[in-house]
Parts: C-alpha cells; structure tokens; sequence
C-alpha cells in the first residue's frame, strides 16, 4: 500500500509530525518487483528511499521528500537442533514482544534485551544492548534486500561486522539494504547474564537466578528509569557514551575523580555520556517544547508540543556545555533525516 504525504508523527517515538512525501507499507515479499520499480523511480527523479522500522532511533529534521519504506514483514519459524533454539524473525516483529515470547516458551537468552522499543530489522542496525548484551551474541544471520541490484542475500555474523551500536550497516551497506528476516541461536544449556548495572542486584544468586527473573527485572528497570515514549515522545540515549584517549581520561580524572570511566581493550577510554551532561547542570533544562529529561540526562524528550527544531537546539546546547566543560565531543546516537536523507547535527545547526 503506498500513501501520499502521509504523517509519520505516529510512526518516529520523538511524535515529530514530518511528512513523508510517499509512504510504502512493505508488508510481503511479493511486493519485492512493485518497491523496487519504485525505488528505481525514485532515484532517477534524485528523491531519496529511507527504510523505516519503529521510529525510535531516528529525528526527522524535515518533511522528507522522497520514499519511506515502512517494514512491516511479520513471520517467526522456530526449529531446534541438540544444543540451541534456532528462530527466524521477520524484520517487522516488535523486538519486546519477541522477547516476551520466547520467555514465555522457555526459551533464554533474550531477556537482558527486553524493552527495547523497535522492530526486529533495526536490531542488527546498531547491533541494540543493554545490560551486558548485545544483539551480536544472539545472531547467526541477517537476510536482506540489496536496494542496488535487487538480489536477496544473507550475511553471517561475522559479516555484519558488529560492534558498539554499530554494524555493516551503518557503514558500507548504509542505505543500500532492507533487512527481511535475522536468524537467531539460543543455546538450550541458559547461562545468566547478571553483572551490569542495576542488575548487580541479582549477582549473588547467580547460580539459582532465573531468565525469568532478568526479564522482570529488567523490565522494571527500564519503566522506572526511562520515559514511555508512548507517554513522553523521546529516543532513549540520545547520544553515545563517548570513547576517548587514555591521556584526556586521565586528565579529567584528576579533576573528577569520581567520574564513571571503562578502559577499553584498545587503551582507550569510555565515558558516560548521561554523567558529562549532568555535570553540566543540564537535568530539565528545555528549549521550546523539548527537554533534558529531568532524572536521565541521556533522554531528550518532547514535553508534547516540541518541533524537531526544539530538539535540534537543544541537542546542540546540550553538546557544546560538554565540549566547554569537559572538552568531550558527544556523537548523536539518533539518526537525523532531513528532506533529503540522513544528515547530522552540526550540518542541521548550519543550515538554520
Ligand atoms: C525509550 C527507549 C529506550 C531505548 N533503549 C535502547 C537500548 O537499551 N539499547 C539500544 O541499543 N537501543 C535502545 N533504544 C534505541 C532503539 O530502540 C533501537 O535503536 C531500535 O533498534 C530501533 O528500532 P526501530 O525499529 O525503532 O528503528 P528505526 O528508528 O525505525 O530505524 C533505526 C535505523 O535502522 C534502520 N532500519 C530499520 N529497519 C530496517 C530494516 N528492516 N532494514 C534496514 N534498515 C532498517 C533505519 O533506516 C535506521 O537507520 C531505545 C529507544 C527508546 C525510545
């Protein structure tokens, strides 16, 4: 089903109310030949295709002038071998409620991932984590659609090159593929993962744990400490923790002691984005209809009413206290698009 100038306010979780200037609802494969004469269209006029999954890793900046591909493929096989669990997700399936699934079948190993908001097809994107794991540690494969020559492939997972919310597909695949399906290997022998953060919590008890009790913990977790973007629009971590040279570390150590620091295997230094910015008394602060979260620094949100421009300049405040104070530059970890495609803040804060 293809839409004109159609809203995508309820299709980002920012609630940003940016049209799109076609809007493709890609529900079947055999609709494959009907959106890839589309796309050729598309390019030939220079409009631009964006591949859309849940909206909540991603700003429009803009009413944007070409193609959204709204990935709405649904579908999960499950098969087993002697040692693992073996699923094929389609790209449309909303990643919590494959979680919550798969618990309920007592099948483990997803559950440090619950409450991530998105789908499926955006997981192996940014390689999604939280709480000591990531999307990585589950994948076997990725199908996907090369929006270039047409072709269906797969990519193990080696090749998808993942690392720190980054992947093949932010890098030389960016903007050249829809994901279709991941498949998944969930080994029968569950070993908990209950070391970080406010998961500590569990540690002592490792042994007897349960997946279960991850999950609602969790669970918990997150709906205390994160805004519902259903009640407040927002993309959760907006921007990166950012990795810096051992030498800075160190400097801003000795004047900081107490800051949150992980050395990294590399020699270098990983901070926490959240704390820079509450240093920087930034907690609640707003700009037109957009805020610093008032108890997670890390989350922008739209107080209701908030433009993408709001969130723009906000986002651009908020970087440059940082850089004054701490001589730290935060890298956005939500994806701005504009009327013409990806773009980032400090070619947005030029243009204005
Ligand atoms: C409250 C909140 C909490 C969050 N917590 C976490 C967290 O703990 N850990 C974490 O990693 N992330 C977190 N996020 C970010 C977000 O949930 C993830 O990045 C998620 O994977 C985005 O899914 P989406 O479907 O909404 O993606 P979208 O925003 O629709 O798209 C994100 C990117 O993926 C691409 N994409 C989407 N679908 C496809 C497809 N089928 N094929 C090819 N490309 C595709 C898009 O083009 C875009 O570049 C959080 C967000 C919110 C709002």
């Amino acid at each position: 089903m293809i839409e004109k100038n159609s809203s995508l306010k309820t299709f980002n979780s920012f609630s940003i109310d940016a049209h799109a200037h076609l809007l493709f609802h890609f529900q079947q494969l055999s609709q494959l030949p009907e959106l890839l004469t589309l796309i050729k269209k598309m390019r030939s006029l220079n409009k631009p295709v964006l591949v859309l999954g849940g909206g909540s890793n991603t700003l429009f900046c803009n009413d944007f002038s070409g193609l959204v591909i709204k990935v709405e493929l649904m579908g999960i096989t499950q098969s087993e071998d002697e040692l693992h669990h073996l699923l094929q997700v389609a790209a449309g399936e909303n990643w919590h409620q494959l979680v919550k699934s798969t618990i309920q079948q007592e099948i483990y190993g997803l559950e440090n991932l619950a409450l991530i908001p998105g789908v499926v097809g955006a997981a192996p994107v940014q390689n999604i984590g939280a709480y000591g794991v990531e999307f990585k540690d589950v994948c076997v494969s990725v199908d996907y659609v090369d929006l270039i020559d047409g072709e269906l492939k797969t990519l193990s997972n080696e090749d998808c090159l993942f690392a720190y919310r980054d992947s093949i597909f932010k890098g030389e695949l960016k903007d050249r593929t829809l994901i279709t399906s991941v498949s998944l290997k969930l080994p029968k022998q569950w070993q908990a993962h209950c070391r970080y953060g406010l998961l500590k919590d569990l540690d002592e008890t490792e042994a007897s744990v349960s997946a279960l009790q991850i999950f609602d913990n969790v669970c918990r977790i997150r709906s205390e400490k994160l805004p519902d973007p259903r009640v407040l629009g927002n993309a959760g971590s907006f921007f990166k923790n950012p990795v810096v040279s051992a030498n800075l570390a160190e400097q801003l150590l000795s004047h900081h002691a107490e800051m949150p620091n992980y050395p990294q295997a590399d020699g270098m230094v990983k901070l926490a984005a959240g704390w820079l910015i509450d240093q920087c008394g930034l907690k609640g602060k707003t700009i037109g209809g957009a805020a610093v979260h008032k108890d997670q620094a890390l989350v922008l949100i739209n107080n209701g009413n908030a433009t993408a421009q709001d969130v723009i300049q906000l986002a651009w405040f908020v970087r440059e206290q940082v850089l004054q104070k701490f001589a730290v530059l935060l890298e956005h970890e939500v994806r701005f698009i504009d009327a013409l495609g990806e773009t980032n803040l400090q070619r947005v804060i030029n243009n204005v």
